[in-house]
């Protein structure tokens, strides 16, 4: 087995400000280095947006986790956000080399009940293999692949090809909860040790399939005219978190009773009621489930 060596890794938490699950994480570690600190490689902790987490705030003029692009330059930066998003990246590269890490792990809560989730902008086999390292130990582990290729989102992890996020929930912004901070802690040694192993060449997981949530589409709430919110996430489609979505299940209940119930084919529904979508325009996004075979061809390049 080839692989290429990781050297650099980068554990982020903060990229919003009122997500208390990675700034206490990412705190904690720039305090305590040698808690993520292994052989062969080195980890940096990043405390992504601080005015945000200040304030208590996703962000304070745009949202950090949209505005990451490889080939952000200052001038471009007009917003405090933007400008945060150019001082990280030359951050970063200052750190490994002059490129982006190896790896990049950014921390996330939600108020969605989404467990203990994670969040791939791509399946190259070492995110996978992480997958599957992650759902043998965690078993409650789900894996959502949110890849809007067209859009370019400006994650913070797509900055690197390796990595995703961590999302865990529910959990309200701006509420540290222990059970879920002890067990992003935990996911993120797993991570390490993955990473370890990797470069040790003893992974022996690229034969499975592993099994994902991919993007659909996302669903928006009826609107009234002014654009606010006409109808709620119905209370029997509330925390059904990749669970099934059958046609004819109801997903939205109006301030009238209405029920606006789901009219196309079956999915499995993610990310439903977050507080930050409301002004994104997504009550829930849909997903289909599937599994994906890890390619050892391209695992050997
Ligand atoms: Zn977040």
């Amino acid at each position: 087995m080839t692989s290429d060596k990781i050297r650099h890794v980068c554990i982020s938490g903060g990229t919003h400000g009122n997500e208390l699950t990675g700034v206490c994480l990412a705190r904690h570690w720039q305090s305590n280095p040698t808690l993520i600190t292994r052989a062969g490689f080195e980890t940096h902790a990043l405390l992504a947006n601080p005015a945000a987490i200040k304030i208590g705030r996703r962000y304070v003029e745009k949202d950090l986790n949209r505005c990451f692009h490889p080939a952000n330059t200052t001038t471009d930066a007009k917003l405090l956000e933007e400008r945060r998003a150019v001082e990280i990246q030359s951050w970063l590269k200052s750190r490994c080399n002059g490129s982006y890490p190896d790896v990049l792990i950014d921390l996330h809560s939600t108020t969605a009940n989404m467990g203990l989730s994670l969040v791939l902008a791509n399946c190259c086999p070492f995110n996978l293999m992480l997958v599957a390292f992650l759902k043998e130990r965690f078993p409650e582990v789900n894996a959502y692949v949110w890849n809007e290729p067209k859009t370019q989102p400006g994650f913070l992890n797509s900055l690197a090809e390796k990595g995703f996020a961590i999302e865990v929930g529910p959990v309200a912004n701006n509420v540290a909860q222990a059970d879920l901070i002890l067990k992003t802690g935990l996911l993120v040694d797993a991570c390490l040790d993955f990473i370890n192993d990797w470069n040790s060449g003893t992974v022996q997981l690229q034969d499975r399939d592993v099994l994902v949530y991919r993007f659909r589409e996302h669903v928006d709430y009826p609107r009234a005219h002014d654009g606010f919110p006409a109808a709620m996430i119905h209370p029997q489609f509330q925390n059904r978190d990749f669970l099934e979505l059958k046609t004819g299940d109801p997903i939205f209940l109006g301030f009238d009773g209405a029920v606006t119930h789901w009219d196309k084919p079956e999915g499995w529904a993610v990310f439903i009621n977050e507080a930050a979508y409301y002004e994104k325009g997504i009550a829930f996004t849909v997903a289909d489930k599937v599994a994906l075979a890890i390619n050892p061809a391209e695992f050997r390049r």
